[in-house]
């Protein structure tokens, strides 16, 4: 077993039991009936080797991490002109709150919070012709894994309870901040939150943000060095919503989260990790998630810091 395994099998079995003390989320009844005590971790180098401990090969759903892939996608599409639409500064608020949008008259503070990635969603659907099948045609392609798809039930579920999406995408309309639909906004935006990937796909398909923005199994030039730095960023400073600060703090690695219980983060130069453990903290990171880069970080001493 390499040294990285061998801590990967230690941190999990200290992670584990940590997830006792979270919660999980329950606003969406589908991802409610997965099994609480799952945990899994993954690191993937940028030589390509894997490394992984527990339920690391089993798909959970991504949720907000695809706000990382839309992102991208959007930059890739129409370069710095997604921030005409959207900010960049961390909201301090929870990632689907309604208050600030209205004080900030329809623009987003960050892509990662919900109406950010509406907007983005936005972008896209006016930049593309099959939008949504390209961002997972992208996301197959970084994950070297053509079987990545959207899972039906969660969809679904987000259909029959995303009340206040609906709510940020007409607040955002009547501000004239989307060009598109509703109805087909939200469709995009929900098709995303259900992809369901495993922690090794997840970490594979982050390594070109480790990698200056070439992806390193396909060498395709992702995103340039600096579009590459400007993500970087935005995952450190808002891609575990309100908890941004405390995240950096704790672990110092850009990242991004879901409610799937999922978070990937990136060591630049080095390798992603991804971790998944479906109990969240009150802010919605996944709680033994989180635990576990921070124990990731400190045994390693790898950190962007
Ligand atoms: N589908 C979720 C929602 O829209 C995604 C939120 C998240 O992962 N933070 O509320």
């Amino acid at each position: 077993m390499s040294a990285l395994a061998g801590l990967l099998e230690a941190i999990v079995a200290e992670a584990r039991p940590q997830a006792a003390r979270g919660t999980v989320a329950r606003y969406i009844p589908a991802l409610a009936r997965v099994p609480a005590d799952r945990f899994g971790i993954a690191v993937v180098e940028l030589d390509g080797s894997v490394h992984a401990s527990g339920d690391a090969h089993e798909r959970f759903s991504i949720q907000s991490i695809a706000k990382l892939f839309s992102v991208t996608q959007a930059l890739r599409a129409i370069g710095e002109g997604i921030f005409l639409r959207v900010g960049r500064e961390p909201s301090g608020t929870a990632f689907n709150s309604l208050v600030q949008l209205e004080v900030e008259r329809g623009i987003p503070r960050n892509p990662f919070l919900n109406a950010g990635a509406l907007v983005v969603a936005d972008v896209l659907l006016g930049a593309r012709e099959a939008a949504f099948d390209e961002l997972l045609a992208f996301i197959r392609e970084r994950a070297g894994s053509g079987t990545i798809d959207v899972d039906r039930e969660v969809l679904d579920s987000e259909r029959a309870t995303g009340f206040r999406n609906a709510a940020l995408a007409n607040f955002l309309r009547s501000f004239g901040n989307l060009t598109h639909g509703i109805d087909a906004v939200l469709a995009f935006y929900f098709a995303q939150c259900s992809i369901a990937m495993n922690c090794v796909e997840l970490a594979r398909s982050a390594l070109f943000l480790a990698n200056r923005g070439v992806c390193p199994r396909t060498g395709e030039r992702v995103l340039t060095p600096s579009q590459c730095k400007r993500v970087n960023a935005l995952m450190l400073t808002c891609g575990t919503y309100d908890a941004a600060g405390d995240f950096a703090y704790e672990v110092g690695l850009p990242a991004k989260s879901g409610v799937g219980g999922g978070i990937v983060a990136v060591i630049p130069e080095r390798l992603a990790i991804a971790v998944w453990s479906p109990p969240l903290d009150p802010k919605g990171n996944s709680l033994a998630g989180s635990f576990a880069l921070e124990r990731f970080t400190t045994h390693t001493g790898w950190s962007i810091f």
